[in-house]
């Protein structure tokens, strides 16, 4: 937890400028425009994550709200431009405060949270950006909702007044992941949803050129994570 930024090759803004130049050619070779670049810096201390705000990064992403809560009010203080972006499972328990802290949550993914977000942001009066979950490989252990019920889901979202905006998804481990990516696209654009969260460093070229609105990336950027 809270590691200084261990030694990658090239300093932050180089990084940076590599990762977003992969993106814009990927995006321009699918015919999209280039994704939203979501930095995850979970594990990553403010030290590490100031010389990437240096360099103009605006967005990023932590995948929890405890953790989240420790380090971003300062440096929001820092930098008040900042968007916020939860990428991780998110308890019904820390709704509100997840609703508190973060600009955008990629995580929605059943119905009891639907149920804690729409208290939350009745109570808060904030309304972060919502994207729901698939668990596109229909993995056992792993968060979203099943393909099968997200009609249901997003029907749920509705009626408790939640403006979903788009889908988010990882694919399975050690796998080809476009098809996955191709997967999700195609039950956003079913649902009349136009975010699409997909490709994190080992993909985000892939997720950029099947049209990704949001990469999520953490290691390609700050380095590997030893937790
Ligand atoms: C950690 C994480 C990422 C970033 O992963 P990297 O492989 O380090 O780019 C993206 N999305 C989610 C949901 C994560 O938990």
């Amino acid at each position: 937890m809270h590691l200084p930024a261990p030694a990658v090759a090239g300093t932050a803004a180089e990084r940076l400028a590599a990762v977003r130049a992969t993106l814009a050619r990927e995006a321009a070779a699918g015919g999209h425009a280039p994704p939203t670049l979501v930095a995850v810096s979970k594990t990553f201390d403010a030290e590490a994550i100031r010389p990437l705000i240096a360099a103009g990064q605006r967005h990023f992403g932590e995948n929890r709200v405890q953790e989240a809560e420790a380090k971003w009010p300062a440096l929001r203080l820092e930098t008040p431009d900042l968007t916020l972006h939860l990428v991780g499972q998110l308890q019904s328990n820390k709704a509100e405060a997840a609703v508190r802290l973060f600009d955008v949550i990629h995580s929605v993914d059943r119905p009891s949270l639907v149920q804690a977000l729409a208290k939350a942001m009745g109570r808060t009066g904030r309304q972060p950006g919502l994207l729901v979950q698939v668990n596109i490989g229909a993995e056992a252990q792993k968060g979203g909702v099943a393909i099968a019920d997200l009609p249901a889901l997003l029907a749920l979202a509705r009626d408790q007044g939640l403006h979903i905006t788009g889908l988010m998804c990882v694919p399975p481990v050690g796998r080809e992941p476009a098809p996955y990516f191709a997967l999700l696209a195609k039950l956003a654009r079913r649902h009349g949803l136009a975010a699409l969260s997909m490709g994190m460093s080992a993909d985000h070229d892939i997720a950029a050129r099947l049209g990704a609105t949001h990469v999520r990336v953490g290691s390609a950027l700050f380095g590997p994570r030893d937790v």
